[in-house]
C-alpha cells in the first residue's frame, strides 16, 4: 500500500510553515539591513517593515489556529539563500557608493519571495474554503507589495539623486 496521498491542505500547511520560518528569519535580518543602510529613508523603511513583520507573524499564527495546528516553521532554503546573498552584498560593498543599491536589490528579492508565497497561500486558502485565512494572508500580501513598491521608489530616487 502506497503512503497516504497528500492533499491540498497538506500543501497549504507545508507552505504556511515555510513562510512562517521565512518571516522569522526576515525579522532577524531587517535590523541588520537597517543598520547597514546609508540612506536615512532606507533605514526607516526597514525599521517600519520590521515592525510590520511582527504583525505578519501573528497573523500566520492565527492561520495555524484556524487549521487547528501548532505554529511551527520548516527550513526554507530559498529564504536562507536570499538572506545569505544580502549578507554577502553588505560585506562586499560595505565601503562602496553602491552599498544601498545592493541592499535595496537584496531586500526586493526578499519581498518578491514573500509575494509569491502569499499569492499561492491566498489562492489555496480560498480553494479550501478558509475565508478568514484568506483575509489574514491577504493583509500580509498587501504589506509585502507596499514594501516592494516603496523599495522601488527609493531605488529610483537613488538613481535620480546621483544623476542630479
Ligand atoms: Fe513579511
Ligand atoms: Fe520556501
Ligand atoms: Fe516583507
Amino acid at each position: 500500500m502506497a503512503a497516504k496521498e497528500k492533499t491540498l491542505e497538506d500543501l497549504f500547511l507545508h507552505t504556511l510553515k515555510d513562510v512562517y520560518y521565512a518571516e522569522k528569519q526576515i525579522l532577524k535580518a531587517l535590523p541588520k539591513m537597517a543598520k547597514a543602510a546609508e540612506s536615512e529613508e532606507l533605514r526607516l523603511a526597514f525599521e517600519k517593515h520590521r515592525d510590520e513583520t511582527e504583525g505578519q507573524i501573528e497573523r500566520l499564527e492565527q492561520v495555524f489556529q484556524i487549521l487547528g495546528k501548532a505554529a511551527r516553521g520548516v527550513q526554507c532554503e530559498a529564504i536562507n539563500g536570499i538572506i545569505e546573498e544580502g549578507k554577502e552584498v553588505m560585506e562586499d560593498f560595505a565601503e562602496s557608493p553602491a552599498l544601498d543599491a545592493g541592499i535595496l536589490a537584496a531586500a526586493q528579492a526578499v519581498e518578491h519571495y514573500e509575494i509569491t508565497r502569499y499569492g499561492s497561500l491566498k489562492t489555496w486558502a480560498g480553494e479550501l474554503g478558509l475565508r478568514d485565512a484568506v483575509k489574514l494572508i491577504e493583509q500580509n500580501l498587501e504589506e509585502e507589495k507596499k514594501t516592494d513598491l516603496l523599495l522601488t521608489k527609493l531605488a529610483e530616487a537613488r538613481v535620480n539623486t546621483k544623476a542630479a
